[in-house]
């Protein structure tokens, strides 16, 4: 049998905090809220669970904070069967967080507090030589320092290890750094901070590609929601679905994908592999939690790829 292929994940672990409301509290006023629901977020992580859904052996590379919420990421991982062993415990700080109040118009208000994320740095990361050493591919982004990202994207390049770059959330970067990776891997604002221009169409997508690549970035693809992926100039439409919550499609299009080319598909179905994951995680409500498994992943790739 095949080995299964082995993805690290360097990036972001949150635990969400969604509050449902009639209406946000004035300042100074408290109100009852109407819901609350606890649950396990931050792209990094969210990526490394749909890669781990997907069959992939998993190893996170992370710092969560010495409270409840650390400990509960950490027992999450593990429940997943994801390699905890460099998730680090960084005393003196809170696990990631993202507070998200949402009303009943379904808007929501979010706040992002870095916690523990912001403290990895890239000593933890050259101390995660042994699991980056053997990865198929190392998925990075950006809910973790910069400096770190960057540094672990030549670290892998200097020992010939593939990448796959999230720049999320989306900032301006260098796109010389950028260019490290194998893989850069924006959705359609990210495309459009990376590269100055706007993207609003498939045209525009294209241009914004070639802008990209001329800056230095080798392989881009521009995840376009329901319409898919753009990879270089080539479309790879997506798969028709009625979208409950889109939340989190990114995430398991970034973590399905790292599993698919490791997998040795072609690009070109490894992305239309990976549409159809994201697509599928929009159909239940949530982010982790509407990522699915790989068998149903592949009854329903049976059934539509046809
Ligand atoms: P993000 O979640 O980062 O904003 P996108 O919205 O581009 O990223 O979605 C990522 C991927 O999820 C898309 O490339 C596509 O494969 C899939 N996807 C998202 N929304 C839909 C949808 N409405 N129908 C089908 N596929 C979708």
């Amino acid at each position: 049998m095949k080995r299964m292929p082995r993805i690290v994940v360097i990036g972001s672990a949150n635990i969400d905090l969604t509050t449902f409301t009639d209406r946000f509290p004035r300042p100074g006023e408290t109100i009852f809220g109407r819901d609350f629901s606890l649950g396990f977020g931050g792209k990094g992580a969210n990526q490394a669970v749909a890669a781990r859904n997907c069959g992939a052996d998993v190893a996170m590379v992370a710092r969560v904070g010495d409270d409840m919420f650390g400990e509960a990421t950490i027992q999450n991982f593990k429940k997943l069967g994801i390699d905890t062993s460099r998730v680090l415990m960084t005393p003196g700080v809170s696990t990631g967080v993202a507070p998200i109040f949402v009303d009943s118009a379904g808007q929501n208000r979010i706040l992002v507090v870095k916690g523990a994320n912001d403290r990895l740095t890239p000593e933890d990361v050259y101390a995660a030589k042994d699991v980056i050493l053997r990865a198929d591919k190392v998925v990075l982004g950006l809910e973790i320092p910069l400096l770190t990202t960057i540094k672990a994207l030549q670290y892998a390049k200097e020992h010939g290890i593939g990448t796959i770059f999230n720049p999320a959330p989306a900032q301006i970067l260098d796109l010389k750094e950028a260019g490290l990776a194998d893989y850069v891997i924006p959705n359609e604002t990210e495309a459009e901070i990376l590269s100055g221009m706007p993207v609003r169409n498939l045209d525009e997508a294209r241009q914004c590609v070639r802008k990209l690549q001329e800056g230095g970035l080798s392989r881009v693809i521009v995840t376009l929601g329901a319409n898919g992926a753009l990879f270089g100039d080539q479309h790879i439409g997506s798969f028709a679905v009625e979208p409950v919550d889109t939340t989190g499609a990114g995430d398991a299009f970034i973590g399905s994908l790292a599993v698919f080319l490791s997998s040795g598909y072609s690009e070109l179905e490894a992305i239309s592999r990976a549409n159809l994951y994201a697509a599928l995680s929009t159909l239940s409500i949530g982010t982790q939690k509407s990522f699915v498994d790989a068998e149903r992943f592949n009854s329903e790739w049976r059934r539509r790829s046809g």
